[in-house]
């Protein structure tokens, strides 16, 4: 059954849905695009109605919602219920910004005058992780639905209560039939949804090996897409940094959502002088962690999101230390019921390791001693993805070039707080391309349309 709830927590199955028969799919598309004929005509301030009342519906069941997500991925249930909130106020921040953000633009040609607008494009197609199940939901929703397009969903297969409730809250905000629609899709139906010719963009947010499949096939069809993919953000440590703060942001940087957040810091990269008093404390950071249920307020370390991300965490870190990779603690599941990983940290990992290059998607930190800061922003722009990163030092102003000098899409000065409802959120490289949130998050899809008026002659 590919949609199926299992808890991490105790591996107990919940419940599973059946996929959507291609007869199903085709209506709900038909009906998703007959919306949109209406959708696109009516004026910010009615669909900010329905979205503003998603966003205080979210915010209402905040525990329901999130005591979901904990039963279906194992999030801690203060990070879930954060997560539902937040998800709440990206909603109300598209309600109210909206139109002003898609006001037209005044132009200013040599000759005569000329305007942008924008314009909605149509259904967008949006495919979706399961590591924040409404978050990501909320990232296209918001923009999108406001913008006057209309959203096809396909969430993750192992968060399906999620997905429906997602979709629940926008028919109680009385949203018109077809506005917002979760697809419970196969992969090769999904790839149908790309090529129909009433989709006229894809939003996915997921792994390269999905990205690279479903770009491919938006190409094909000359659908504009945006993809947010992986990441293998650097933590960069400066020898004049706050070493009991800075401990502390790479412990949440790490390990907040059991290490499955796409712009986790997933390299610590440690100046010489920094390097053996950094890594005593985060280790016994890391050592003071306690293993529970997700749903009790005390845990301090949820299981995973399922076995299989489990197996897989386990099975890169065999790989790194097969290629010489040393293990200062963990490396292994831990001995108990439910799918936990011990915090692992990994040194010694060498440009020719697998694991130099890979993205370890929970609670293993791969740690590096560096000469000096541009040792350490070699090192940090040696990888295959370009998503965030942070810098610890106490000179703002360092902070600020060494940030520069990263290459990624998005770089954090003495902090990790990565995502807010203002901020454009994305990377570069292998990390994909576009930009969710903020105000770029609701110009991706949409027609910038010049109109230009000038009374002049035609050339002779
Ligand atoms: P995933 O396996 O790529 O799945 C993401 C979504 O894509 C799921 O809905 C999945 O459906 C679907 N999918 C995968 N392959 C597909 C295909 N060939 N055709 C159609 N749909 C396909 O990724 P994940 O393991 O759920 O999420 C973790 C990854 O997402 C990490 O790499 C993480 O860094 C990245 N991520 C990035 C961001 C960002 O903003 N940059 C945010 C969060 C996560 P099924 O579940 O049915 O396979």
């Amino acid at each position: 059954m590919a949609y199926q709830s299992v808890n991490p927590f105790d591996g107990k199955p919940g419940k599973s849905f059946k996929e959507l028969t291609d007869q199903e799919l085709e209506t709900k598309l038909k009906t998703a695009a007959s919306c949109y004929e209406t959708w696109k005509h009516k004026p910010y301030a009615e669909r900010a109605v329905i979205v503003a009342k998603a966003a205080k519906l979210m915010h209402e069941k905040a525990d329901e919602l999130a005591h979901i997500m904990t039963s279906e991925m194992g999030k801690r249930i203060s990070e879930a219920r954060g997560e539902v909130e937040f998800s709440s106020r990206i909603l109300a921040y598209y309600a109210k910004n909206a139109q002003r953000f898609l006001e037209p633009v005044k132009l200013h040609p040599t000759v005569g005058e000329a305007h942008m607008e924008s314009s909605p494009i149509g259904v967008i197609f949006g495919v979706e992780p399961w590591n924040f199940p409404y978050y990501q939901l909320a990232r296209v929703a918001g923009p999108h639905l406001m913008a006057g397009n209309v959203l096809v969903v396909k969430h993750a297969g192992i968060v399906p209560q999620c997905a429906i409730a997602f979709e629940q809250i926008f028919i109680e905000a009385g949203a018109p039939l077809g506005l917002y629609t979760n697809l419970l899709i196969s992969h090769e139906q999904s790839d149908h949804v790309v090529d129909d010719e009433r989709i006229k963009g894809v939003a996915l947010t997921g792994s390269v090996a999905a990205g690279q499949s479903i770009a491919a096939r938006a190409g094909k069809n000359v659908k504009i897409s945006s993809m947010e993919l992986g990441g293998a953000d650097a933590f960069i440590v400066l020898e004049d940094a706050d070493l009991e703060h800075t401990v502390k942001w790479a412990v949440w940087g790490r390990m907040y959502n059991a290490g499955q957040t796409c712009c986790a810091s997933k390299r610590f990269i440690v100046v010489e002088a920094m390097a053996d008093k950094f890594l005593e404390r985060f280790k016994a950071a890391l050592e003071a962690l306690k293993p529970g249920d997700p749903k009790d307020e005390k845990t301090t370390l949820g299981p995973l999101s399922s076995e299989a991300a489990l197996v897989q965490l386990l099975k890169q870190v065999d790989v790194a230390v097969k290629h010489g990779a040393k293990v200062v603690m963990g490396g292994k599941r831990i001995d108990r019921p439910g799918s936990f990983m011990a915090p692992t940290i990994l040194t010694d990992v060498k440009p020719d390791n697998p694991a130099f290059r890979d993205e370890f998607f929970g609670p293993v930190a791969m740690f590096f001693r560096v000469k000096d800061e541009d040792a350490a922003i070699a090192l940090a722009n040696d990888s295959d993805f370009g998503l965030g990163g942070s810098v610890f030092t106490k000179d703002i102003e360092r902070g600020k070039r060494v940030a520069s000098r990263v290459e990624t899409g998005m770089m954090f000065i003495n902090n990790i707080d990565w995502s807010d409802a203002e901020l454009p959120f994305g990377g570069i490289k292998n990390s994909g391309y576009g930009r969710e949130l903020g105000d770029m998050g609701i110009q991706e899809f949409v027609n910038k349309k010049l109109v230009r008026y000038a009374r002049m002659d035609a050339p002779a």
